[in-house]
């Protein structure tokens, strides 16, 4: 299942990222700052203690040299009680003389023993005042030269335990992750609260505009709010009265322009019509002639008023077939048999295809599955298709229309053997007012109304043409269900068809 990356989502990702890297920044800035305070608080302690440990060593080194002291041990014994309390953090302490040998310390293994080669604490203590070395993770050494004015008597090296700020900054680190933690979900709480409120209007209307494509929609949008939602559904609900206003122009100008193309074809049809409706006024006349030259022949006048009758239902037929064809209506779509349709078409033409000899043959699908449909709207399009492949189609050629049900799909193909259309024209053929014909023959709207009408209907309409001859196909969608099944039809000709 893919997961669709909405506003809200991507709003609450960002933030969530953010709020943690944040936490993380500040959280990392608090305890280094906290550590480093720490660090130089300890230092200022330590340095002060071994200041005035200096002061006393220092004298107690002078003494000892001007022989005011007799009493030995004096700077072991004060170191010995400097370590011992721990209150004073020393870990180590040392004395060196001023040839760098240890003459007091705690730890008396390293007694007379000389200091390290390279450089010695002695000679990096000189012309310092104090200098503070970081031995290892917890301790930290401070070093200061023994000095009466200008006259030095050796180093003392101080070492400090750091292990209680470790322990402060280990117990402090604890409780700043559970606060960087408890912040990081509250903000995140707080970033899916306000990305919930601020995309739910968003929503609302994206669902709206969604729903623009359903029939009837009325947008219920509140538009009284007055922030930039507000103004987007305001501008949401104008547009959609434009977009409105501007579909139902363009259906009320495509209603016009099937009405014209439609009026134009009755045009055409009309005088093959007449003749339809002439020969069989022609017989009645005759038939009235005979009658009344023997009036008192009653088997004959039965006879002639039979063949009369006939002859009228006849022109009554192709009549109202003729007005049903030419009346203006709305699209209203109903379930309709494709093949009932064809063969309504197929009797309008009926008379131009006599005349041209044409062989006009019908292979209509058995069972094929309704579709919802205008009738007269898609009579209009296989009138439109029959009388351009009349138009196209030499003497004594063919035409077939083929209707299958495929992919589940109502499929309607109009053949026919006439010239073709060339390749140039053919993306052409589809746009309004284009024709080939003289200007006394040809609109140039047939094909652009027919695949408005086809496109009403869902439907999709294409041409494959050869110099050989042409193909009309059309497809209809199934409706969703599907409740009723043409008539079985078979293959037919025309002259099956009148009847
Ligand atoms: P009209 O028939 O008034 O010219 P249409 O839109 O129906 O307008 O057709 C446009 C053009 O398409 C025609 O002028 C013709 O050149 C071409 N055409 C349409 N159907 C066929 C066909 N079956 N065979 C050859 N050309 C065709």
């Amino acid at each position: 299942m893919q997961i669709r990356p909405t506003l809200e989502s991507k709003f609450i990702m960002l933030a969530s990222v953010l709020i943690l890297l944040g936490s993380i920044v500040v959280n990392h800035w608090v305890i280094s700052t906290y550590r480093n305070q720490l660090i130089s608080e300890a230092e200022i302690r330590a340095l002060l203690l071994a200041q005035s440990t200096a002061i006393s060593f220092t004298n107690i080194l002078l003494y000892e040299e001007l022989d005011l002291v007799t009493e030995g041990g004096l700077l072991d014994n004060y170191i010995r009680d400097l370590v011992a309390d721990t209150l004073s953090r020393v870990q180590e302490m040392t004395v060196y003389d001023l040839d760098n040998r240890v003459i007091a310390t705690n730890d008396y293994q390293r007694y007379f023993q000389r200091n390290s080669p390279e450089q010695t604490d002695t000679e990096l203590a000189v012309g310092n005042d104090h200098l503070i070395r970081h031995i290892e993770h917890n301790s930290f050494e401070i070093l200061i030269p023994l000095h009466i004015s200008t006259r030095p008597f050796g180093t003392l090296v101080m070492q400090f335990s750091l292990q209680a700020e470790r322990s402060k900054l280990s117990a402090f680190k604890n409780r700043m992750f559970l606060l960087t933690i408890g912040i990081a979900i509250t903000g995140i709480l707080i970033a899916f609260l306000v990305a919930r409120t601020l995309a739910k209007p968003i929503k609302h209307l994206a669902t709206e505009m969604r729903k623009v494509q359903e029939p009837r929609y009325t947008p219920k949008l509140d538009s009284k709010r007055r922030d930039e939602i507000g103004d987007l559904e305001r501008g949401f609900v104008d547009m959609l009265g434009r977009l409105k206003s501007a579909a139902d122009e363009k259906e009320r100008q495509q209603q016009a322009l099937i009405q014209a193309e439609k009026l134009a074809s009755v045009g055409t049809l009309a005088s093959g019509l007449a003749h339809e409706i002439n020969n069989p006024l022609a017989g009645i006349r005759n038939c009235l002639r005979r009658i009344m030259a023997r009036p008192q022949d009653l088997e004959q006048t039965q006879k002639y008023a039979q063949l009369m009758d006939s002859a009228w239902l006849r022109i009554e037929k192709v009549v109202r077939g003729l007005l049903d064809f030419a009346k203006k209506k709305e699209l209203v779509l109903q379930r309709t048999d494709l093949n009932q349709i064809v063969k309504a078409a197929c009797v309008l033409v009926d008379y131009r295809v006599k005349n041209q000899k044409i062989m006009l043959k019908l292979q209509l699908a058995q069972d094929l599955p309704a579709i919802d449909g205008d009738p007269q709207h898609l009579e209009q399009v296989f009138v439109n298709l029959l009388l351009n492949a009349l138009d196209a189609t030499p003497e004594r050629g063919t035409i077939i229309v083929k209707t299958k049900f495929q992919h589940d799909k109502v499929i309607a193909e109009l053949s026919d053997t006439g010239k073709g259309i060339p390749t140039d024209i053919q993306r052409k053929i589809f746009d309004p007012f284009f024709t080939t014909k003289p200007v006394s023959k040809g609109t140039g709207l047939g094909l652009s109304v027919t695949k408005a009408i086809v496109e009403e209907h869902q439907g999709s309409i294409d041409v494959l043409s050869s110099p050989d001859g042409t193909t009309f196909r059309l497809c209809f969608p199934r409706p969703a269900t599907v409740s009723n099944y043409s008539r079985k039809a078979s293959e037919a000709t025309i002259t099956d068809l009148g009847d």
